[in-house]
């Protein structure tokens, strides 16, 4: 997935362009699409609890009896035979903890003590940002398909130019990035040691949209390869409960999620000092 670039030769965020200039071109361009084709969205917020109680009980045994059981191959054993007893011992530091992140709002910070940190991180131009977004947030109509790890996001293609996703993925500079969509945990997982592996010595930080459960869930396996990075909480036709993301994993997931404006906003703003930093 590293540094997947646009199908098309055009980029709204090129570096001789101001970021206010692409923004603005890029959101009269979605309000054009949005007027001749408009994409299914969610016509109101539905009211869901990010973890329904029963779920919450027993959440990290779960957590690891999945990532066992379903790591079917073999991506998941294969990076942490690496280095089987530093990441056993991180597992476990982590795992005693009451929970393995820190939050603010929407935010779940993994390594880190604050968004500040990782305003701070972000700007430094030779970390390696690795960008995800959880497939369930794309449009129904994506033009990659909805369960795959792909994204062409096409500034011309209506669908995209309607999709945050694709506003974010053509606003994010390609220079010591990686981005996907994530179809699976395990798909995330395997990439995130693949890029490990390929930059042993590079600091690796993450930017990742999930479910509230996801991210806690699987909290404890981010510390376990201790990255720095930040989770997103998705809003919207989340899963909930363990039924609903064993599904989900599996490519059915009926519902749309999405990120709320205020969301959208500091990811934005997070992308500009990203934008700032390697522009400079
Ligand atoms: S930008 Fe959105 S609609 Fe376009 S390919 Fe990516 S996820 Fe699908």
């Amino acid at each position: 997935m590293e540094q997947k670039t646009s199908s098309t030769p055009l980029r709204m965020w090129r570096e001789e362009r101001s970021w206010h200039d692409a923004e603005t071109e890029w959101d009269n361009g979605a309000a054009r699409a949005a007027e001749s084709s408009p994409i299914q969205s969610l016509k109101h917020l539905p009211k869901m609890v990010g973890i329904t109680p029963d779920t919450a009980k027993n959440l990290k045994w779960k957590s690891l009896k999945w990532m066992i059981a379903k790591d079917h191959q073999r991506k998941i054993l294969k990076g942490f035979l690496k280095h089987p007893l530093k990441y056993t011992w991180q597992l476990l530091k982590s795992s005693f903890k009451k929970k393995p992140f820190k939050r603010q709002g929407d935010f779940f910070l993994y390594g880190l003590n604050d968004l500040a940190e990782f305003e701070s991180l972000i700007q430094d131009e030779k970390a390696l940002l690795i960008v995800g977004f959880s497939y369930c947030h794309k449009p129904f109509e994506c033009p990659s398909g909805r369960f795959s790890p792909d994204c062409i996001h096409d500034p011309l293609n209506n669908v995209c130019r309607q999709c945050f996703i694709g506003k974010a993925m053509n606003a994010l500079p390609q220079k010591n990035s990686s981005s996907m969509c994530i179809p699976t945990i395990h798909d995330i997982g395997a990439e995130i040691f693949r890029l490990i592996d390929l930059h042993p010595t590079k600091m690796l930080i993450f930017m990742i949209t999930a479910c509230e459960m996801t991210l806690e869930m699987f909290g404890d396996w981010g510390n376990m390869v201790a990255l720095k990075g930040i989770g997103i909480r998705l809003d919207g036709r989340i899963c909930n409960t363990m039924r609903a993301f064993e599904l989900s994993e599996l490519g059915t997931k009926p519902g749309l999620t999405t990120l709320l404006p205020p969301t959208q906003s500091k990811i934005l703003e997070l992308l500009h000092l990203r934008y700032s930093s390697i522009n400079q």
